[in-house]
């Protein structure tokens, strides 16, 4: 049985980027309602010993659709922490930026602007190549760069159910407040 993730932080924690009322929604209704479709849907079947990661390889259609929802939701919440001012990447994962896009503010502005001009509902990840390489995708719905070989490192969901209720059409106040809450050591433990 796939399970709804426990968070390292409590509801009220990621205000004012995050409310307690989006978190409570976003997690509690739309992640539970993903994992719930998951159980249903892989019971008796090859994927039911299968790990998240296992299953967005090998399926399609729904399994794949929900299976992914509840991997990317997953390493989102994990990747977040109080918001701190100025906050910024260190260690392994700041030098990778520097290498691959010069500069952390270079990068963010980039994963900024794909995130911002996404059309319609899908994520934005941060992954690292096959080569070791760190490259920023659009992925439409629940895809994941981890189908094309690449390991995940962060990301931002930008279905509207992700900042509606915080703040309306305004996806791009979302993606700038995100910085703020993004904790840096969870994505060196990703590398
Ligand atoms: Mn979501």
């Amino acid at each position: 049985m796939f399970t709804l993730i426990d968070l390292p932080y409590s509801n009220d924690d990621l205000q004012p980027v995050i409310s307690a009322q989006t978190l409570e929604f976003h997690r509690g209704k739309h992640l539970q309602t993903y994992v719930n479709n998951l159980n249903n849907l892989v019971k008796d079947s090859e994927f039911e010993k299968m790990t998240l990661e296992e299953i967005v390889k090998k399926s399609s259609g729904a399994v794949f659709n929900n299976a992914g929802q509840i991997l990317n939701h997953n390493l989102y919440f994990l990747q977040f922490q109080k918001p701190v001012d100025g906050n910024a990447p260190t260690g392994k994962i700041l030098d990778l930026i520097n290498r691959d896009f010069g500069s952390f503010e270079a990068f963010k502005d980039e994963f900024s602007k794909k995130s911002a001009g996404l059309f319609g509902s899908g994520w934005v990840w941060l992954s690292k190549n096959s080569d070791g390489k760190l490259e920023i995708s659009q992925e439409a719905n629940a895809q994941n760069p981890l189908t094309r070989g690449n390991a995940p490192l962060l990301t931002i969901d930008v279905w509207e159910h992700a900042y509606y209720l915080d703040y309306q059409n305004r996806r791009a106040e979302y993606i700038e407040k995100f910085w703020s809450i993004i904790n840096w050591n969870e994505i060196n433990n990703r590398l």
